[in-house]
C-alpha cells in the first residue's frame, strides 16, 4: 500500500543503485520516474558488503512507492522486520532514508533543513582527527589541523590498551595528552575518544588522571552496551563523557540518555536511522540537557546528510568530520572557515554528486577494520 495524497501526482522509485567508492564506503543512488535521484551512504565500517545485502532486500518493498512518504516508509521498513535493530539493518534503513528526503527535498526545491523546521544557525563547527604516536607528534598533527582552519580535533588513547591500569600505559597516556594541552593552551580544544578500547577499570584511572589536561570531552570510556559501567564512569569523573556512534535509533539510545550515561551523543546518520531518526534522538538528548555531536568517519555524502540535521539543533556541540570534503565526488565541495561549514543551500541534500566519479573509485568491498593482539596472541578491542 501507500499513503500518497491524491491530489499529488504519483512519483515511484525505479530503483535502488549501490555503488562501492573508495576508499571503503558505498553509495546508494535510489532513482525516480519524476527524474530526480536521490543519494546516501550505505555502509557498516568493515561490513559493507552485508549492508548492500540489506539495501537490496529492502529494495523489494521499496521499488514501486513514493519516495515521498519517508516517515511511513521508515516505520514499515523496520517494523516489518521481526528482528530490528542491529547495525546492518539500521544502517541499511537509514541510507535508504537519506536518499528519500534527498528525493523529497529536490522535489519541493528546498533544502532538507527546511522541511525539518528552518536552520537555527548559519555555520556549523565541525571538528577533525588528529593522531601522534608521541607529544611532538600529536602536537605537529593539531597544529596543522589549526592551520587548516580547525579550533576543535579528537585524538585517541594508544591502542592496544591494557585490562588494567599499568602505570606504564597510563604514564604515556598522561604525557602525551599533557604535553598536547600546554602546547596548544586554550586556543584548540580537543576530544579524547577511547575508542571502547578500555575496561571501564582504566577508564576510570584514566578519566581522573587527565582530568587536568581539560579534553572537551571522553569519548566511549568503555563499549557502551553497559549502561550501568558507563553511569559509573561518568560518576567518577568531571570529564565530559561522550557516546553513541554504535546505538541505533530511537530505542537504542533511550535508555542511554535517561540512565545519563553522557553528556555528549553521537548518533552516525548512516547507522542511528537516518535523517529521521537523528533528529528524535537529538531531541530526546536535548530534553535531558545532553550535546550531540554527530559521529562521522564516511564521506561527502554523509557529511551532508548531517550537516541537514546540525543545523536545526540547538543542542549541537560540532559536527565530526574526515579530512575529505568532497572535491572531486561532488561537484560543489564543501569549504571550512573559522572551525565552521556553511550549511548548503541548495535543494534536498545540497550537493550535486558526480556520477562519473563515483564508478572510477570502485573497489571490491574487502575492507576490514584492523585486528588487534595483546603480546600474548589474546584478542585486543581496536
Ligand atoms: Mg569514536
Amino acid at each position: 500500500m501507500t499513503l500518497s495524497a491524491s491530489a499529488r501526482e504519483r512519483v515511484t522509485v525505479r530503483s535502488l543503485e549501490l555503488y562501492y567508492v573508495r576508499p571503503r564506503w558505498q553509495f546508494l543512488r535510489v532513482t525516480t520516474d519524476a527524474g530526480v535521484d536521490g543519494w546516501s551512504e550505505a555502509v557498516v565500517e568493515g561490513n559493507v558488503r552485508a549492508v548492500r545485502g540489506a539495501v537490496e532486500s529492502l529494495a523489494d518493498y521499496l521499488v514501486g512507492q513514493d519516495p515521498r512518504d519517508v516517515g511511513y516508509h521508515w516505520t514499515r521498513m523496520y517494523t516489518d522486520n521481526f528482528y530490528k535493530n542491529g547495525p546492518v539493518l539500521s544502517s541499511a534503513i537509514s541510507a535508504i532514508d537519506i536518499a528519500l528526503w534527498d528525493i523529497k527535498g529536490k522535489l519541493l526545491g528546498v533544502p532538507v533543513y527546511e522541511l525539518l523546521g528552518g536552520p537555527v544557525r548559519t555555520h556549523v563547527p565541525v571538528y577533525c582527527h588528529v593522531s601522534g604516536d608521541s607529544v611532538d607528534e600529536l602536537v605537529a598533527s593539531t597544529r596543522a589541523a589549526m592551520d587548516a582552519g580547525f579550533s576543535m580535533v579528537k585524538t585517541s588513547i594508544t591502542a592496544p590498551a591494557p585490562r588494567l591500569p599499568t602505570r606504564r600505559y597510563v604514564d604515556g597516556e598522561v604525557e602525551r595528552f599533557y604535553g598536547l594541552r600546554e602546547a596548544v593552551g586554550s586556543s584548540c580544544e580537543f576530544g579524547i575518544d577511547f575508542h571502547g578500547r578500555a575496561t571501564p577499570a582504566l577508564s576510570l584511572t584514566l578519566c581522573r588522571e587527565l582530568e587536568g589536561a581539560h579534553p572537551i570531552f571522553v569519548e566511549e570510556p568503555c563499549l557502551p552496551e553497559n549502561i550501568d559501567a558507563m553511569r559509573e564512569i561518568k560518576a567518577s569523573t568531571t570529564v565530559p563523557i561522550a557516546t553513541g556512534e554504535r546505538l541505533f535509533t530511537r530505542w537504542g539510545f533511550r535508555g542511554a540518555i535517561e540512565a545519563r550515561i553522557a553528556d555528549v551523543y553521537q548518533p552516525d546518520v548512516c547507522h542511528a536511522g537516518g535523517i529521521s531518526e537523528l533528529v528524535k534522538i537529538a531531541a530526546m538528548a536535548d530534553a535531558h540537557y545532553a550535546q550531540i555531536a554527530p559521529h562521522n568517519p564516511l564521506g561527502p555524502i554523509a557529511l551532508a546528510a548531517s550537516l541537514q540535521v546540525d543545523c536545526t539543533c540547538d543542542n549541537l556541540l560540532a559536527q565530526e568530520l574526515v579530512r575529505d570534503l568532497g572535491a572531486g565526488l561532488i561537484d560543489n565541495p564543501f569549504e571550512l572557515k573559522d572551525g565552521m561549514i556553511a550549511a548548503p543551500p541548495g535543494p534536498g541534500l545540497g550537493i550535486s554528486v558526480n556520477l562519473e566519479e563515483v564508478k572510477a573509485r570502485q573497489h571490491d568491498g574487502s575492507w576490514k577494520s584492523p585486528s588487534l593482539s595483546y603480546s600474548d596472541g589474546s584478542v585486543a578491542n581496536w
